[in-house]
């Protein structure tokens, strides 16, 4: 076996959510090497204009190349057609390549192998990787480990969140450059399809089912199984219908999931490896940016801040958590949405899953209380008052540059005076002390 390679920070996997804490890890002014092979297969996927903007900045720009021009999305869900909004479609292996290739411009150390085994310890973690080409195995110690593999990222069985199983059928065909391009998404009895088609002439046909209420062929068969059931299909069928060669068609599992633990003294997981979404939302990368931005500044409090390390473990946690939560039940009231079909095994299981509690609470719901919270201060993660509410669970911290928690503690200490007293809060211009007040009134807190 070769020499042990030793590295401070290790990232496991360059998709969007390794990229993006290896670029900030960077920006904080740590050596990082990323540790990365190729996705498996290749996916043709959505996203919206914040995606861009979250890739943008943490100063992802080369790789935007892989993301098209919003094209038209249409949509037939609960028997309403639609075609207003759009999409930017993205061909991930492209996307993912140019990814890769970016960190290097940025200086970030890529090793291209795949992680066989990862040891965690406290005094340093032992990772077997492997290079392609090579035979044998070689030895990595790292002071850190970020990972960042997605959905393959293994995790200790007992503990884990699951959403009702799912599987998405995925058929990939390639045909003439030119024409449309585009998506379209439709619910049907057993699940939903989405198809799509890149300027370049790729297709993408996607059937998602729930895996024990439907018949799967055997995998030789399974792509003319998708292109038979998608024939039938209202939106899919412009997509069928030019000529296209199959690059290949497999199952993929894509229920929602959240790992058992997400960050411990000396690791983190990120993006799908820490909780990955029902793909029905479309919004798989957004939430693995979201994961993804303020990881450096966690690890930053690890590694640099060990008085705050708990509170930076617990500011990661709740966040995952939060997002899981709301991802779930976002998802949730978009497939009650859909009456026709609520008995069936796929629609009745995502009906109850998470809960019953709304998605959004309303601001109002509860009286504001001041608490002490982890919040990003800059670098880092520390504790400071925020003020918490229904809707904002996690806290507000400062608004409009001001700390919030000092001035509502003020306004609820003075009931029928609260003009009054925020006239003399210092250091807060009249004007905007009196704005605060009236977004305090439009929030319902008073
Ligand atoms: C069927 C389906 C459809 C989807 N459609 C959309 C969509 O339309 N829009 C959207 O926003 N999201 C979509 N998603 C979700 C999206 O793909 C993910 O949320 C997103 O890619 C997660 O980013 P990530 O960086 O966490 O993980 P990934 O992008 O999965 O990156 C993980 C990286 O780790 C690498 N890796 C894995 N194992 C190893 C190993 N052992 N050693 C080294 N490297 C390894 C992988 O090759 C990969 O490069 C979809 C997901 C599914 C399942």
């Amino acid at each position: 076996m070769s020499p042990a390679l030793e590295r401070g920070i290790v990232v496991l996997g360059a998709g969007p959510a390794g990229a993006t804490v290896a670029l900030g890890l960077r920006r904080l002014g740590h050596a990082v090497t990323v540790v990365g092979v190729p996705r498996a297969f290749d996916a043709i996927e959505g996203v919206s204009d914040r995606v861009l903007a979250g890739l943008r900045g943490v100063g992802i720009e080369a790789a935007l190349a892989a993301i098209e021009a919003p094209s038209p999305r249409r949509a037939t869900w609960a028997g309403v057609s639609t075609s207003l909004n759009s999409e930017r479609l993205v061909d991930r292996a492209a996307f993912d390549r140019l990814l890769w290739q970016e960190l290097q411009d940025h200086g970030i150390e890529c090793i291209a192998a795949r992680v066989l085994r990862w040891v965690p310890g406290n005094e340093g973690h032992g990772l077997q990787i492997q290079r392609p080409g090579d035979t044998q195995a070689q030895t990595l110690r790292a002071r850190f480990v970020v990972e960042a593999r997605g959905r393959l990222a293994p995790h200790a069985a007992q503990g884990v969140r699951r959403g009702p199983e799912t599987v998405a059928l995925l058929w990939r065909g390639q045909g003439a450059p030119g024409g449309e391009a585009g998506s379209a998404v439709e619910s049907l009895p057993e699940g939903w399809a989405w198809t799509a088609r890149l300027p370049g002439g790729a297709i993408a046909l996607q059937l998602t089912v729930d895996p024990a209420a439907v018949d799967l062929p055997p995998r030789a068969q399974l792509g003319a199984y998708i292109r038979q059931r998608l024939s039938t299909v209202a939106c899919a069928r412009p997509f069928l219908d030019v000529p296209a060669n199959e690059v290949h068609a497999l199952a993929r599992t894509s229920g929602a999931v959240l790992a058992p633990e997400v960050c411990g003294e000396h690791w983190l997981r990120v993006g799908d490896a820490a909780m990955a979404a029902d793909p029905l939302s479309g919004n798989g990368i957004f939430q693995s940016l979201s994961s993804a931005l303020q990881a450096p500044m966690v690890i930053h409090t690890l590694l640099n801040h060990p008085a705050d390390a708990p509170h930076a473990r617990r500011f990661h946690r709740e966040r995952v958590h939060g997002l899981f939560d709301r991802f779930a039940r976002i998802g949730r009231d978009f497939y009650a949405q859909e009456l026709r079909w609520a008995d069936e095994p796929f629609w009745a299981s995502r009906l109850a899953w998470p809960d019953t509690v709304p998605a959004h609470a309303a601001a109002g719901d509860a009286a504001p209380r001041i608490e002490e919270r982890p919040v990003v201060d800059r670098d880092r993660i520390r504790l400071a008052e925020v003020v918490v509410t229904a809707d904002q669970p996690l806290g507000i911290w400062h608004i409009d540059g001001l700390q919030l928690a000092p001035l509502w503690r003020a306004v609820q200490a003075a009931p029928g005076r609260e003009a009054e007293v925020m006239a003399q809060m210092p250091g807060v211009a009249p004007e905007r002390a009196q704005a605060l007040l009236r977004w305090m009134r439009a929030q319902g807190w008073l």
